[in-house]
């Protein structure tokens, strides 16, 4: 058992703390991963929005660009009424001289009515903006195109958006912008964008910030998708775009992940542990073996010493003559013979063990009547068992016949008989029976003697096995004779079963085909 135990321990060592190691170093490194996926999801989004962002802004410099061509051009008014058309959004292009000169016209397109009645607020706010003006002039002079917000008068600011930027021509430079509707300005422009890039594989959707409304969604709006990432839009910082994985969140998914990885390593570990208990069962079988060998050998030599010790003994008795009658003569003749029966006994036993665990031994299964041979079996056995004390019955249920080698069935008949007279010393009983179930026949020998624990009973067949306990422990065996009885049986397609209770007897049932 120590063995074993130290066998157990070192299989743990060498197996599962490494595994275990192994474990929580995959279980850490998976949090890890998650976080670097987190990141590099998180960085690409950023990137999208930061290419509408681009976007957007590329849209208004492409309007402003082509507001200064307009403003070149000998047909301003008309050019610019077909710039708005094209781009709803647009709703006013307006255009102030910088420096009042006279005959020059100053340029404003006016979509609505609504538009014509702000005309002088728009003026007016224009004409507030000085500082901001000064600086558009500067970077203006130093070659950047740059875009200022115009701060609309409260009622008009809270729907459009002033923009402002400094034109030329050839009668000198104007503060020249637009108003625009922002909520046209997503839905037409922006919305788009956002479908291709979207590629529906993201949630893109555009809220406004004042009131928190959608104004725009890439899904629908009961989708389960989420937007995890918010950016303020340049242009319209009233408006974020935001951005989300399509169906799922991404903490699902990380969990996901997870849940299979640790899945993974679940199994694995269970794999292994089974592997390590079936490593260890063999292990300690092969530990077992190992042990009941050297028992073996042990028992053997104790028990070819005792014959030969008495053989030895009366040999040298008879030679020097000392033996004063005829009848003590005859006597102790007896028992030099009945000696070396029992030498060539255990020798037979041992020999015809080997040659069957070798395969050496070819069977020849024939149809016999089981009852018969166990007659035969027993009127043989007869004075045997009288003499020992023992009293016996046979009850034959019905005939079977079945499909085995002869010499081997009385074999395996005597060595159960043989264990249950060796191991009842006190309630000298044997009752066999014989009969058919389904389609085998089997044999049952029961005896009421010592019997045989749990624990034991799976490893009577073992080879080499005796139980080391008990008061009949040292009672003369080799550990042979069960093991034997199961090989011979097993090649003939049979089988063998115990039942057995400490201090109440057993029972050996063997089960042959039965021959059709
Ligand atoms: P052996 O009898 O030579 O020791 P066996 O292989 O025949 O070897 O039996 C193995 C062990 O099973 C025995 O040591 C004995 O303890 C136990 N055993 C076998 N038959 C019986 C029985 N009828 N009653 C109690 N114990 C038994």
């Amino acid at each position: 058992m120590n063995a074993t135990r130290r066998i157990a321990l070192i299989l743990t060592a060498v197996f599962l703390i490494p595994v275990l190691f192994f474990s929580a170093y995959e279980i850490s490194s998976l949090s890890r991963d998650e976080k670097m996926i987190e990141s590099i999801y998180q960085k690409q989004l950023e990137a999208i929005l930061f290419s509408i962002n681009q976007y957007s802004d590329d849209l208004i410099g492409n309007w402003v660009a082509r507001t200064e061509n307009l403003l070149m051009s000998e047909n301003r008014q008309a050019g610019g009424r077909e710039l708005m058309m094209v781009n709803t959004p647009l709703k006013l292009i307006f255009s102030y001289p910088l420096q009042s000169e006279s005959g020059r016209s100053k340029f404003i397109y006016l979509d609505t009515a609504f538009f014509l009645s702000r005309e002088p607020e728009i003026a007016a706010c224009v004409a507030a903006q000085q500082v901001e003006i000064a600086q558009l002039v500067k970077y203006k002079k130093s070659g950047f195109q740059k875009t200022a917000v115009l701060p609309l008068s409260d009622s008009s600011r809270t729907v459009y958006l002033g923009l402002m930027f400094v034109t030329e021509d050839e009668t000198g430079q104007s503060i020249t912008g637009f108003i625009l509707d922002p909520e046209a300005f997503v839905e037409d422009l922006i919305g788009p964008r956002l479908q291709q890039i979207s590629e529906n594989q993201f949630l893109l959707s555009v809220t406004r910030k004042s009131d928190q409304r959608q104004i725009y969604s890439t899904q629908l709006r009961d989708s389960t998708s989420s937007v995890i990432l918010q950016k303020d839009l340049w242009l319209i910082p009233d408006y974020s775009i935001g951005i989300g994985p399509l169906g799922t969140s991404l903490s699902k998914i990380v969990r996901e992940r997870t849940t299979t990885n640790l899945i993974l390593l679940l199994g694995m570990a269970v794999v292994l542990l089974v592997a390590v208990f079936l490593a260890f069962r063999s292990v300690r079988q092969e530990v077992q073996l190992a042990q009941n060998k050297a028992e073996f050998v042990s028992n053997v030599s104790h028990e070819i010493r005792t014959p030969l010790a008495l053989i030895s003994m009366f040999a040298e008795t008879l030679e020097m003559g000392r033996v004063p009658t005829e009848e003590k003569k005859k006597e102790y003749y007896s028992i030099l013979h009945k000696e070396t029966q029992r030498l060539t006994a255990i020798v037979n036993k041992i020999l015809n063990f080997s040659q069957t665990e070798a395969g050496k031994k070819t069977l020849h299964p024939e149809r016999l009547n089981l009852t018969k041979e166990v007659h035969e079996i027993l009127y043989t056995y007869d004075f045997h068992l009288k003499n020992k004390g023992f009293t016996y019955e046979f009850q034959a249920r019905e005939e079977a016949w079945v499909m085995a080698d002869r010499a081997a069935l009385t074999e395996v008949i005597i060595n159960l008989i043989d264990n249950a007279i060796k191991y009842s010393p006190e309630n000298r009983r044997i009752e066999l029976t014989a009969g058919t179930d389904g389609a085998k026949g089997y044999l049952a020998v029961r005896d009421f003697g010592v019997g045989i624990s749990r624990a034991d009973q799976k490893h009577i067949f073992d080879k080499f096995y005796r139980v080391s306990t008990g008061n009949l422990a040292k009672a003369s065996g080799t550990g042979l004779g069960l093991s034997l009885v199961k090989q011979l049986l097993e090649q003939q397609n049979g089988q063998i079963s115990v039942y057995s209770d400490v201090g109440k007897g057993s029972t050996f049932t063997i089960y042959l085909p039965l021959a059709t």
